[in-house]
């Protein structure tokens, strides 16, 4: 097959903001680093104005496909992976006749996790096409090994009594499992295998993770690894991570304000908390928040997003809204606001995470533990409180608080049972481990350690930057 060359490549992005920001993040290396023209194609529905300002400030172009109508095709039940797959399948034809147009035309497409039925428009004409999955190599496994798993297991997953297995990888824990593996019998099960089957009929993965945080499942994953050979996967896989957002050179008024009183907190003192671009809580869970971070005496910074009530757990994730102070007042325990003045700042809704992490105060992350959110403490050197809520986040949560030493755990899941204020207080000051010298303080010094590792794969030389350039070499043939 003659394959196209042209330093002009096309990177798809799936609906949401944990979708495109690490696809803008990827498409910017490309841009800055190897002279690319980047052009992306945002799938977008219900565009928030957090999306639209990311849009907007992308340095690559931008071109947005709106959802097609998806009458008939959603079903008021269908969860949040079936609806995204349901809705990449129906805009194929949309992003075809794009990439058929545009010139120059490329020689790469890129797509992500919920991409891969595009796939088959690189093949057609006849240019690469590669997978982002931007999220951990233990995970990617679990994906590409969920239709072995299909057949070999009976029953649903979180009835075993045994950690599944997947050969070369760390076994998962059934209560683990990702969301789409919870009903083996719901719609969003069938999609997660046929992504797991698609990812393998592209010519190569690049992953949001680095050689040196996780050679374990990198090797178990590449040719001649015990997975790819269960498997025969022979694409190549590139660890290009940790591809995260860098602090804002503008940042906008109320982000000044807050930046502006944390400049005046001790370094390390002041714990985030954040549920990533969608999380919510009960009204409880929210209310033991509260008295738990008051409780812990700890300074906090904490995006505040209206509860969730009555939540399952596929309803822990909201496409939001906007919220005011006063509204927010209404959520929170009485007298909260007042008492808590001194000592914490509310923010609503939205946040600039990226510049608020890099800050020297930032000394803890109260995080749903969403892959771009723990890259983005890791790479600040902040230790995190896991509190995993939805989608593949509880193997996030494990992975922090027992492979890599970074995170402090509740006893119990809090999607399953709320979380008192007590044990809220004592994960928040295990964390900040205040007055501690750094030394004293496990977490803390653990995350410096593979900060440090992740600084050095991103720089020239390190691993990260050598991958990447080998697929950038590829695609522009040079
Ligand atoms: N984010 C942000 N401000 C917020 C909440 C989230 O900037 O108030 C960003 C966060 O920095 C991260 C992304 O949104 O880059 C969320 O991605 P993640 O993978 O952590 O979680 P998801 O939203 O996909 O569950």
């Amino acid at each position: 097959m003659e394959l196209h060359n042209s330093k002009h490549m096309v990177l798809l992005s799936s609906t949401g903001l944990g979708h495109l920001i690490p696809v803008i993040e990827l498409g910017k290396r490309f841009l800055f680093h190897h002279n690319f023209k980047v052009t992306i194609l945002a799938v977008t529905s219900q565009t928030s104005e957090a999306e639209t300002q990311i849009l907007n400030s992308s340095p690559c172009h931008v071109i947005q496909i709106p959802s097609p109508d998806l009458t008939g095709l959603v079903h008021q039940n269908d969860a949040v992976v079936a609806r995204i797959c349901i809705m990449m399948r129906a805009a194929v034809p949309a992003i075809k006749s794009i990439i058929s147009k545009i010139t120059p035309r490329p020689s790469a497409l890129i797509v992500d996790l919920f991409g891969t039925e595009s796939i088959p428009i690189a093949r057609e004409l006849n240019i690469l096409s590669y997978v982002y999955v931007a999220t951990h190599a233990w995970l990617l496994a679990l994906l590409v090994y969920s239709p072995v798993l299909d057949v070999q297991v009976k029953g649903q997953y979180v009835d075993l009594t045994e950690p599944l297995k997947i050969p070369g990888c760390s076994p998962i824990r059934p209560e683990d499992v990702v969301d789409p593996m919870l009903d083996r019998n719901d719609r969003q099960y069938k999609e997660y295998l046929t992504i797991g089957n698609g990812i393998q009929k592209s010519d190569g993965v690049l992953a949001n993770t680095w050689e040196e945080l996780q050679r374990k499942d990198l090797q178990a994953l590449r040719d001649g690894g015990l997975l790819s050979k269960v498997l025969n996967m022979r694409i190549p896989i590139y660890a290009v991570g940790p591809l995260v957002r860098q602090p804002e050179l503008e940042p906008s008024s109320s982000t000044k304000s807050l930046l502006t009183w944390l400049d005046q907190q001790p370094n390390e003192s002041v714990l985030y908390v954040s549920f990533g671009s969608g999380g919510t809580m009960s009204y409880e869970q929210m209310k033991e928040m509260a008295l738990g971070l008051e409780m812990s005496g700890t300074r906090f910074v904490w995006v505040v997003r209206a509860p969730n009530e009555g939540a399952t757990d596929a309803a822990f994730f909201t496409t939001g809204g906007h919220d005011n102070d006063d509204k927010m007042c209404k959520y929170l325990p009485e007298g909260f606001v007042l008492r808590t003045r001194e000592m914490g700042r509310l923010v609503p809704e939205w946040a600039q995470q990226e510049t608020i992490l890099s800050h020297g105060s930032i000394g803890g992350f109260l995080s749903h533990c969403g892959w771009g959110s723990t890259l983005e403490s890791i790479i600040n050197g902040v230790p995190l409180v896991t509190w995993p809520l939805y989608s593949e986040q509880r193997m996030n949560a494990t992975l922090l608080a027992e492979e890599l030493g970074v995170g402090v755990r509740p006893k119990v899941l809090p999607t399953k049972e709320v979380v008192g204020r007590e044990e809220i207080a004592r994960l928040v000051r295990e964390v900040i481990g205040q007055n501690e010298k750094v030394k004293s303080n496990p977490v803390r010094r653990r995350v410096k350690e593979i900060q440090h590792s992740a600084v050095s794969a991103l720089s020239k030389g390190g691993s990260s930057y050598v991958a990447l350039s080998q697929v950038a070499k590829t695609i522009g043939r040079e």
